[in-house]
């Protein structure tokens, strides 16, 4: 079967299916491909929400044993891990069949199956065995496009040393399948799939060991943030392994035997129930038939874009975690619409001062532009101000004082450059910190903005008031800067 389009996207994530539908909305002929039922890709399948709606369960489980404290006595939660997994897989199935519906709506062509390039302006899509289309055909289809976008997304990265052929070695995904809750599980990395899924398995009650090979957890995030984080991830895990890598994995009987090295390293090979495996992920480049065009890759195999998203052959785009970190959803979205709106003749550039980023543990974590490390490395002068969630009033009704806003500031300009917040619901808060940063706000107009009382979102605005010495909750002058 030969059709045509005007543009094809391989990979129906939130870089693909932004594309496709918003291409739609413009008035384009769409055909967006993916091996799935439906759109949704990594983030609704095996990522973001069935992480979300395990994390929500890990935070209700951990309240309601906080609650003590309160005064409010549960009884010990008796855990179905087959209505969990049912619920889990019921929210990924509502929203990846909504998108369905919204692709059929919009008049995007959904063709289920595996895409190869035949050229610059041809592909062949591959369908696989249960993905006939309505016609009952299920052979390949061949489609010639003005243009592509290619948005196939990345993979767990398996790196030889973590390599075992066993189902005692989780990547995310198979333990977002919850295939049960072993009594000790290992997680190896201490970045956001490590810390995120890693407080699921613990609140679930599994003792849970993190391994991160550098001196801290989340590598790229202010310390004082991440601080806040770690002392309560220090309480719900059985230990933290900073300087910690793992070398060797083995079956060891029921269990996985690990050697770990570092200087810490007291007992170099500890068995553990299951291991999580989660160091990153790597592109999904070896799109087949991509050496029959001009696409360039870096060295990480990230495929190279100019500001508009477009590849070194100038009908096909690529965007997502395919062309480079942050790989995040909203980042694969925002480069996919910028990459349609190029392919329309508009003017248009991905040129975000501030993408945010957002871990979702309990407390959560999140920032967005400069933070006070990047500033520190550049050798870029800049007022760094902290208010602490011990006197925010929201905070302590919540009993959750421990938390921090800060807010870094442009001495000259007084411009704010960077918003750091680690905290209950930080990933919500953050938002404002977004817009404040695009909009060229300054620390003055933080403070002057009226915020709902009593909300943790005050504690954005405070932090502003203590760059003026001024904050109504937290006594702390202004100093006269030093000669
Ligand atoms: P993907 O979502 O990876 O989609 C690519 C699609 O292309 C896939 O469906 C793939 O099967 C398909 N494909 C690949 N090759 C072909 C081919 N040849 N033919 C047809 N189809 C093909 N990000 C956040 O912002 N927030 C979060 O909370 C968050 N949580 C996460 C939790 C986990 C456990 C994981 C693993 C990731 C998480 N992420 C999160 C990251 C997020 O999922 C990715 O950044 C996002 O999915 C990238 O979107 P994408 O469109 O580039 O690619
Ligand atoms: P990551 O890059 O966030 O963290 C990997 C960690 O593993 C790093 O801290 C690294 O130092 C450590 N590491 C690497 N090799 C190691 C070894 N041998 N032993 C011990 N530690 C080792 O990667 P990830 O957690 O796999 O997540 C992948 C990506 O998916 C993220 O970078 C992010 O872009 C995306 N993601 C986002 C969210 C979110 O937005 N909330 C959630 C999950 C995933």
């Amino acid at each position: 079967m030969t059709s045509s389009t005007d543009l094809a996207v391989i990979g129906g994530g939130p870089g693909g299916y932004a594309a496709a539908f918003l291409a739609a909305d413009l008035g384009m002929k769409v055909t967006l491909i993916d091996e799935a039922p439906d759109p949704g890709g990594v983030c609704l399948y095996r990522g973001c929400m069935p992480s979300k709606a395990l994390l929500h369960v890990a935070k209700v489980l951990t309240e309601a044993r906080e609650a003590r404290a309160w005064g409010v006595d549960f009884a010990e939660p008796a855990l179905d891990l087959d209505r969990l997994r049912g619920w889990k897989e019921g929210v990924v199935g509502r929203l990846t069949g909504g998108l369905g519906q919204l692709s059929t709506q919009r008049g995007v062509t959904f063709l289920r199956g595996r895409a190869e390039l035949l050229g610059p302006t041809s592909l062949r899509v591959t369908r696989t065995a249960d993905s006939a289309g309505p016609d009952g055909n299920d052979g390949p289809v061949d489609l010639t496009f003005a243009h592509a976008i290619l948005a196939t997304g990345s993979r767990p990265a398996v790196p030889k040393s973590l390599s075992l052929d066993s189902d005692r070695v989780w990547d995310s995904t198979r333990a977002l399948d919850l295939p049960t809750i072993p009594a000790s599980l290992l997680v190896v990395g201490g970045g956001y799939i490590g810390l995120e899924l890693g407080s699921v398995y613990a609140a679930l009650g599994s003792a849970v060991t993190v391994v991160e090979m550098t001196p801290g957890l989340l590598p790229g995030a202010d310390r004082d943030l991440v601080s806040v984080v770690a002392r309560r991830l220090g309480g719900i895990c059985e230990a933290v392994m900073l300087g910690t890598t793992v070398v060797g994995l083995a079956e060891d009987g029921d269990g996985v035997r690990v050697t770990l090295k570092g200087d810490a390293v007291e007992q170099p090979e500890r068995h553990f129930d299951r291991v999580l495996v989660a160091v990153g992920r790597v592109p999904n480049s070896e799109i087949p038939g991509l050496e029959y065009t001009a696409v360039k890759r870096d060295a990480r195999g990230f495929v190279l874009v100019d500001g508009q998203r477009r590849t070194d052959e100038p009908t096909l785009f690529a965007v997502g975690d395919l062309v480079g970190e942050p790989m995040l959803a909203h980042k694969a979205s925002h480069e996919a619409r910028t990459a349609v709106e190029a392919i329309a003749g508009h003017k248009a550039g991905f040129e975000p001062a501030a993408i945010p980023a957002v871990v979702f543990t309990d407390p959560e974590l999140a920032w967005c532009g400069l933070t006070e490390s990047q500033a520190k490395a550049q050798g870029r002068t800049v007022q760094v101000t902290r208010f602490p969630w011990a006197a925010s009033g929201r905070a302590m009704t919540l009993d959750r004082p421990a938390g921090v806003t800060k807010l870094i500031i442009d001495p000259e300009s007084e411009q704010i450059l960077g918003v750091g917040i680690a905290g209950s619901g930080a990933g919500e808060l953050i938002a404002e910190g977004v817009v404040a940063i695009e909009m060229g706000a300054t620390a003055a107009d933080l403070r002057l903005c009226i915020h709902p009382h009593p909300t943790l979102s005050e504690t954005v605005m405070e932090a502003a008031e203590v760059f003026f010495g001024q904050s109504t909750h937290v006594y702390r002058p202004k100093r006269a800067p030093r000669p």
